[in-house]
């Protein structure tokens, strides 16, 4: 007798197989379909090899970066003060990846149509494997228009922020061949009212924009610490001013910037954010003296579309694992994914993702052609609407989707927790939800021309009289001022569900089209899983299950 046969107690069974390893361009038809629909078509090659790197190594690097968080060393064992913060080589392999194929710099080195779009691709996939990387990745790509306004200090910084060298070490930026850029407006006292800063800005010689300060005060957050400069806010005689402010002097020395301590914080794991305070921080000015806010809007405004294509990220893996593990899950007898209500949930998560996505891809479209009033204005409003939109709808739907891989879904063995962590973040930070909804009212208001281009882009409902009646009481909404601020939101749920239903039509996918429009204008139900009858939900389970889509 074998007595080993008494010690085997079950043989596993209806378990999935692993998608380790799965290209991440090849099984996204959504993403292939976009991406050429607003010309980065050209850039599909860089695309699928960054898809295998982002499914194959990139994606374990991910959950070592993400088990072995970044951890802050104040001082050396001597008792000097270094301010370091030592991250797992996962990370690094992360961030040196992301550097070496353009991530935070594409658009600027190589600016032909379809370059934000492209790059916007890069990203996703990117975030996919790893999203806490983005926060560096993204504050470095949008940190340029900014120090563009800012010619000497640009002509020095840029070739090194624009170089496709990661280089971690901790040094000044002479000695490097590659830096990264961070940002830290936020203050105790006030987030969104960066007006109530109190981190004070003293010339050391002549003042003025592109004169060196020195900076006293504190930054309440301030992520990625261990950045080579940081994009910040201070106040001089004549207002809240811009300052780039590097972690050494010109001479070598460590500037006057220390970190406080790390953030403990419910995701974004990998990267580090931090409290910091300058005590005396040689800083310059970056920009006219007192018009700070704008000046550092031109990064803002960068990160915010980054927080649509991060959460629009997020969305996809979690639909993919959900779309994957019911591929071949089976409950009583028959896989999950032919079962009914399962088709209906699976749908209305791929309808959530593919929509976002087009709106992401629709506004990278946008920065690609700025040189145009019409997409320039495009830009202004939807910059706000879909950071708002994208990001709000992002922590339910993850959610749902790791529903869908039952209690596997809600084990660290998965993605699912870390990404069901890490979405909240891009909701918050680069200004929180109602922060968006006003800023909507206030390029309304302000912006002479942004209503008519949103109804110019939105037009008359494209054949379909559902959108077409929406589209109308829009119109109407906006024109009633009563209360505006009270309905922000609504309204700005509104824009975004109508320019989303109108990005899905003019692409002509009729099913996709019809199934949001259906679900998305009318009443439809509260939770995913509520799509109307009729809907073809076996080519939209289709359309993003991995191996049906390669
Ligand atoms: C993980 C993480 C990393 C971060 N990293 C950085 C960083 O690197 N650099 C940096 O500068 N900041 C960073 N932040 C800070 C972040 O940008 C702020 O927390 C955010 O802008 C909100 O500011 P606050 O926390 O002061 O909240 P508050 O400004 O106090 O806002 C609180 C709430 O009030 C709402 N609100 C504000 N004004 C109005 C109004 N008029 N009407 C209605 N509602 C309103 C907001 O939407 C928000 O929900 C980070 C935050 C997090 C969580």
């Amino acid at each position: 007798m074998n007595v080993h046969a008494y010690a085997e107690t079950h043989e596993v069974t209806n378990q999935v197989p692993p998608l380790d390893g799965a290209n991440l361009y090849r099984i996204d038809l959504p993403l292939q379909e976009w991406l050429r629909r607003y010309d980065g078509g050209w850039a599909e090659q860089r695309l699928d090899a960054y898809g295998a790197l982002a499914g194959g190594p990139l994606m374990a690097a991910g959950f070592l970066a993400n088990e072995n968080k970044p951890v802050f060393k104040s001082h050396d064992r001597y008792g000097n003060r270094i301010d370091l913060v030592e991250f797992h080589p996962a990370y690094h392999e992360l961030m040196r990846s992301a550097i070496e194929h353009g991530i935070p710099s594409m658009p600027w080195t190589d600016p032909r149509a379809g370059a934000q779009v492209a790059r916007a691709g890069l990203s996703y996939l990117h975030s996919q494997a790893e999203a806490g990387t983005g926060c560096p990745l993204t504050m470095t790509f949008a940190s340029v228009p900014a120090l563009k306004l800012q010619a000497d200090v640009a002509a020095k910084w840029l070739p090194k922020i624009l170089a496709t060298t990661y280089d971690p070490r901790n040094l000044p930026m002479e000695q490097k061949a590659g830096v990264t850029i961070g940002m830290a407006m936020t203050e105790k006292q006030g987030g969104t009212d960066v007006r109530a800063n109190t981190t004070r800005a003293y010339p050391v010689g002549i003042p003025g924009p592109g004169q060196a300060y020195e900076l006293v005060g504190h930054k309440w957050f301030c992520s990625a610490p261990m950045c080579d400069a940081f994009l910040t806010l201070a106040y001089t005689d004549k207002g809240l001013s811009c300052f780039l402010l590097p972690r050494h002097r010109p001479d070598g020395t460590r500037n006057q910037f220390y970190v406080q301590r790390l953030k403990n914080k419910l995701g974004n794991w990998s990267n580090a954010s931090s409290e910091v305070e300058y005590r005396g921080a040689l800083a310059w000015m970056i920009g006219e003296e007192g018009r700070g806010v704008p000046t550092i809007i031109e990064m803002v405004a960068l990160t915010r579309f980054d927080c649509m294509i991060g959460s629009s990220a997020l969305m996809r893996q979690a639909l993919t694992q959900a779309a994957h593990h019911c591929a071949y899950r089976q409950v009583g007898g028959r896989v999950l994914a032919e079962q009914p209500l399962m088709q209906n949930v699976l749908a209305d998560l791929a309808l959530e993702s593919e929509a976002a996505l087009a709106l992401t891809l629709r506004m990278g479209r946008a920065l690609d052609q700025a040189h145009n009033e019409q997409e320039d204005k495009f830009a202004r409003l939807v910059t706000a609407v879909g950071k708002y939109w994208i990001c709000k709808r992002a922590p339910a739907m993850i959610n749902e989707a790791a529903e869908c891989l039952g209690g596997a879904g809600y084990v660290e063995d998965t993605i699912l927790p870390r990404l069901y962590r890490e979405a909240p973040v891009n909701s918050t930070w680069e200004g929180s939800g109602n922060v968006q909804c006003l800023d909507v009212l206030r390029a309304l208001s302000k912006e002479p021309g942004v209503l008519d281009a949103l109804f110019a882009e939105l037009g008359d409902g494209h054949g379909d009289a559902r959108l077409a009646a929406f589209i109308g009481n829009l119109k109407a909404a906006f024109a009633d001022t009563a209360d505006i601020q009270f309905r922000a939101r609504q309204l700005t749920e509104d824009v975004a569900v109508a320019l989303q239903a109108k990005l899905l039509l003019e692409a002509g996918n009729a099913t996709v089209a019809d199934a949001f429009i259906g679900s998305r204008l009318g009443g439809g139900g509260r939770v995913y899983g509520t799509l109307p009858r009729g809907t073809d939900v076996e080519a939209l389970v289709a359309r993003s299950t991995p191996h049906l889509a390669r």
